[in-house]
């Protein structure tokens, strides 16, 4: 997925040139992405449901997981 560009450097998925290599990726919002497991991720994305939001400050990476975390393994996202 090296058309994902991101900043969030402590990523497990995060690499130099500001590139996401995560397998996928889910985008949601904050509302939805806030109380939901690690383990909800893009894998489940045809089951969830509508988010709307208003601006960009509602959406979260909900695949993001800080480097070296005990859950990078929760939601069979794989980096590339
Ligand atoms: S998984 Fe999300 S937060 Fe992590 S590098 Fe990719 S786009 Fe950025």
């Amino acid at each position: 997925m090296s058309n994902i560009k991101c900043s969030v450097n402590n990523c497990h998925y995060w690499d130099s040139g500001n590139i996401c290599q995560a397998s996928q990726i889910l985008v949601t919002s904050d509302s939805l992405a806030d109380p939901a497991p690690d383990s909800l991720d893009a894998p489940q994305a045809s089951s969830v449901g509508a988010t709307p939001v208003e601006t960009c400050m509602e959406t979260c990476c909900k695949t993001f997981v800080e480097r070296n975390s005990s859950h990078l393994y929760d939601d069979q996202i794989t980096r590339k």
